[in-house]
């Protein structure tokens, strides 16, 4: 990684990144070991690992994730942190029936692993150090765009606390690229100024997040219990700990979030019962308040949006970045041939990105959305028909065959990168 900021001024990148939480950095991480000539942006300073997604929170990766990493050159320093999935169950509160997903079932070692987003951001960022043609512009904002005939020309602001900068640092730089990647996240500035319209969806609820010890093993299993105030998910986390992603009303998850420790303990174990025995240590809680939001389209000729840039989804189904990882794959493998090629045709990248994961993205969102609408129903007839659903679907191998693939992110066409081959 070079950070010689006056290296880059006026100079020409292949691809620009604005926006390093964990979808830009995977990008660049992607492309690290291509000859693609690429630059990262990001507001916050890398050195303290304090973007959005790099905090307390935990995120469930499915199987073609771990794939996607391990292509990245990631894994390896990921794997210690990494806690195997080996059980998913899932049940609604007050109601019978229960669906069970097992790994040793599906004939695999793991159905998906759990990691803390900080560990993630840690691996990603070291990689990108590493990367001789990643230059990475920290703390620094992209301030304003615009795009011609041969390619995109970003004017950028450093921060005035640009400790990341070697020698004298220039108060802004402008920087030439033939792709700009937008991965700046759900509010996407670079969205705005194109004018593309999104679509928001707001579910008026919060998600408390906690780690947390009980007093019985959690061999591998990971919980999902619908209750009628929200799901709440149990993710197994390396250390005997487990991740706790407590949906709730918005004008409840507050005051939950603020309840003394012991008090906290004994409302969770009242919504997920004693299946992992007492609830004996919580962590700092954290509030992420949740909305789905979709772009109207996913960029223009010479700019692509990614991750919550494109689709940010609500957290029940644990999708979101295992969805953001198969846009990085799908756009560095695309990326990475046109730029052997020699870059013919810069415009056909964006829109070769587009025809491909529109697909991906519009399922992924309509079934989270769904999954959170369908739970979310009041009334005896709907609680009866889940249940009964869920009993169905615990005794239905095919159904159950095909919720796991889903789940563990092996259909569909799949890059490269998600099917354990290097890019090209
Ligand atoms: C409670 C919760 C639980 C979740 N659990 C899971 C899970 O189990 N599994 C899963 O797959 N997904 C999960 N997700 C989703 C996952 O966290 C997101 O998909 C992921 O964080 C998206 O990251 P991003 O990089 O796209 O966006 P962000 O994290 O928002 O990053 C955007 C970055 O862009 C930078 N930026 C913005 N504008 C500019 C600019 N002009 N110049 C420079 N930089 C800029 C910002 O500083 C920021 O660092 C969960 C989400 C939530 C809320």
């Amino acid at each position: 990684m070079s950070t010689d900021f006056p290296a880059v001024a006026g100079s020409d990148c292949d691809v620009l990144i604005v926006g390093g939480g964990l979808v830009g950095s995977a990008l660049a991480a992607a492309l690290a070991d291509t000859e693609v000539r690429t630059v990262l942006v990001e507001a916050r300073d890398p050195a303290v690992l304090e973007q959005p997604s790099f905090d307390s929170r935990v995120t469930a990766l499915a199987r073609g994730s771990q794939r996607i990493l391990s292509g990245l050159g990631v894994w390896d320093a990921l794997a210690p942190d990494a806690e195997p999935i080996l059980s998913i169950h899932v049940s609604e509160r007050g109601r019978f029936g229960a669906a069970r997903i097992r790994a040793d079932e599906e004939g695999v070692p793991a159905l998906g692993f759990t990691l803390e987003n900080r560990s993630l951001g840690r691996a990603l960022w070291e990689r990108i150090a590493a990367a001789e043609r990643c230059t990475v512009v920290a703390p620094a904002s992209m301030t304003r765009f615009t795009s011609d005939e041969d390619g995109v020309t970003a004017e950028i602001r450093m921060s005035p606390n640009g400790a990341r900068a070697i020698g004298p640092s220039p108060a802004s730089l402008t920087v030439r690229a033939k792709l700009l990647v937008a991965a700046d996240g759900a509010e996407s500035p670079v969205r705005e100024a194109l004018g593309i319209a999104m679509r928001e969806d707001q579910y008026r609820q919060q998600a408390v997040i906690v780690n947390c010890a009980t007093d019985l093993p959690h061999r591998g299993a990971a919980f999902e219990r619908f209750t009628t105030r929200g799901p709440l998910a149990m993710l197994p986390l390396t250390r005997d700990r487990v991740g706790v992603v407590w949906t709730l009303p918005t004008d409840e998850a507050g005051a939950v979030a603020a309840l003394p420790d012991d008090k906290f303990r004994v409302a969770l174990e009242d919504v997920f019962g004693r299946r992992l025995g007492r609830v004996v240590r919580v962590g700092r809680r954290a509030l992420h308040p949740l909305r789905r939001v979709r772009s109207g389209s996913l960029g223009t000729e010479r700019v692509v949006l990614i991750g919550n840039a494109a689709v940010s989804l609500h957290p029940v189904a644990g999708q979101g970045f295992n969805l953001a990882l198969r846009d990085v794959a799908a756009l560095a493998e695309i990326v990475a041939e046109s730029a052997r090629d020699g870059w013919p045709d810069p415009a056909a990248v964006a829109s070769r990105y587009r025809t491909w994961r529109v697909g991906d993205q519009r399922r992924v969102a309509w079934f989270t959305h769904g999954l959170v609408g369908l739970f979310g129903r009041p009334g005896a007839a709907w609680g009866t028909g889940r249940g009964l659903g869920l009993v169905a679907f615990d005794l239905l191998p095919g159904a159950k065959a095909a919720l796991a693939r889903h789940t563990m992110g092996v259909t569909g066409r799949l890059p490269r990168l998600a099917r354990g081959l290097p890019l090209r």
